[in-house]
């Protein structure tokens, strides 16, 4: 029988969730539940010069926030320095890993004339069979150690789930650092230890860890630990195909998150990365995901992170929201561009009817929040180009035919959709004058903006006291907005 599938994602906290690595806990997520499998969560923080609490914070809100829960308490790198070292010292017994005296720069020394001469140097293992007296005269030198592994003779091949089948021949591997000169162990030695330990089966992270997956498993296999499959996942590139980073705008998720994305088009866009879905679906719910994702279906090419398709993405799945769940979401982005009061009483149903107006038109929460401005406050701007076009041609002829349109507003008894437009194709019948002519100065008057939705479904949700205000108001501001301005 296998052993049960446990993965691991294993951040260092040394800034916000970036995307890379929100992509690969997303892989490692969606692979654990489709083989009912768990998910760990590691946060290696040994690091102590940049690893903060701050930034372990981030990371847990931003998983929470994607919907990637891990099973198990979180396991803290940092509290297992023991173990780790505990290892070191039993290879060293083991005669497989050894202290290493030469000096820093001796050894750079080195390794400059190897590179000069066109060679590889590797450790020519002067101090791994000295004597313990040897060793202790060293140290009262002041001599300092390091613990290096003994790389074996030999290649080392491993069958990667994404990569296929990877040989190194091991003369390329030094004998590497697995515990500083002040006694610290490295990453390599850490992340082993730890995988050992949390009895990880799947070890699924970015190819940029391809060669020290090479020395891991030596590490393991010195340890005479399973060895974990491993599975390296494509590089996420900007769109001029250079490795995603700050220079291509938001790399977190938090920043995202702010921009107004929603947590399941972030969830929905990252699985695109790499994955071929084997057809043309771009747009996947959760739980779709989580019946469809398949690890041997994620390819090695490195993939492009297309923001226009995010954006695109957020649009279909704000549409796909029910009203009331957009509401919720909407709510904190009105609230911080203080288009409402944290406090203020929203009638829901209102709130409803304006998220379902206007979500098929709004790609991120930032955009439906300013786009929602004017059915929350009358507090709004006249767009410059519009007041131009549509109102400043012919003032007062303007001014005359929101007059009218005004006093039919005034006049109808049921105010709805239906009503709205047909007093107002009606009125434009009678004057003989175009529809166009009625609705773009009017929907400047409402919203200060030349585009929306619907105008009539617009007027009726606003209602007939502030359309009426807002028609008075335009009325009023008119001729001191175009003096001037005429075309
Ligand atoms: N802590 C490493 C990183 O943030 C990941 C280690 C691993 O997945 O093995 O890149």
């Amino acid at each position: 029988m296998s052993p049960p599938i446990r993965v691991r994602f294993a951040p260092s906290p040394t800034g916000l969730l970036h995307i890379g690595s929100a992509h690969t806990a997303l892989f490692n997520w969606l692979f654990a539940r489709r083989e009912n499998g768990s998910f760990l969560l590691r946060i290696e923080d040994t690091d102590t010069a940049r690893s903060r609490q701050e930034w372990i914070d981030g990371i847990l809100n931003s998983l929470q926030w994607m919907g990637i829960h891990w099973d198990e308490d979180v396991v803290y790198q940092s509290s297992r320095l023991k173990q780790h070292l505990a290892w070191a010292e039993a290879l060293i017994k083991q005669g497989k890993a050894y202290r290493c005296y030469y000096p820093l720069e001796e050894i750079e020394e080195k390794k400059k004339q190897a590179i000069s001469a066109g060679n590889f140097w590797r450790n020519d293992r002067k101090y791994a069979e000295i004597s313990s007296s040897e060793a202790e005269r060293l140290e009262a030198e002041g001599r300092r150690s390091v613990i290096r592994l003994k790389i074996p003779e030999g290649e080392t091949i491993f069958e990667d789930r994404i990569l296929g089948k990877i040989e190194v021949k091991n003369e390329t591997i030094d004998d590497f650092v697995i515990v500083r000169s002040n006694g610290t162990p490295l990453y390599h030695l850490a992340v082993v230890v730890d995988d050992m330990d949390m009895n990880i089966s799947h070890v699924i992270r970015g190819i940029d860890h391809l060669t020290n997956t090479t020395k891991h498993i030596q590490i393991f296999q010195a340890i005479g630990a399973n060895i974990p499959e491993f599975a390296h996942l494509p590089s996420i590139l900007g769109e001029d195909k250079k490795k995603l980073s700050k220079r291509h705008g938001a790399v977190s998720v938090t920043e995202y998150q702010d921009a107004g994305y929603l947590s399941d088009t972030v969830v929905n866009f990252l699985s695109l990365l790499g994955w071929q879905t084997g057809d043309d679906q771009e747009y996947f719910t959760r739980s779709e995901l989580l019946n469809r994702f398949m690890l041997d279906q994620v390819h090695k090419r490195d993939t492009v992170f297309d923001l226009q398709k995010f954006e695109w993405l957020n649009g279909q799945h704000i549409m796909a929201l029910p009203n009331e769940d957009l509401w919720l979401l909407l709510k904190p982005f009105l609230i911080k561009e203080r288009i409402i009061e944290p406090q203020e009483e929203i009638d829901n149903k209102y709130a409803y009817k304006v998220v379902s107006l206007l979500k098929d038109r709004c790609r991120t929460l930032v955009i439906f929040a300013e786009q929602s401005r004017v059915f929350f406050s009358d507090n709004f701007e006249y767009n410059l180009k519009g007041v131009i076009k549509h109102w400043g041609k012919d003032p007062e002829k303007v001014i005359l035919r929101l007059e009218w349109l005004r006093d039919e507003l005034i006049s109808l008894k049921i105010f709805n959709t239906d009503t709205i437009e047909s007093t107002i194709r009606e009125l434009s019948n009678r004057h003989s004058l175009k529809l166009a002519l009625f609705i773009h100065p009017c929907r400047i008057a409402l919203t200060g903006q030349t585009a929306g939705p619907s105008l009539f479904d617009l007027i009726a949700v606003i209602g007939k006291e502030t359309s009426i205000s807002r028609l008075n108001n335009a009325i009023r501001d008119i001729p001191k907005l175009t003096k001037g301005k005429d075309i």
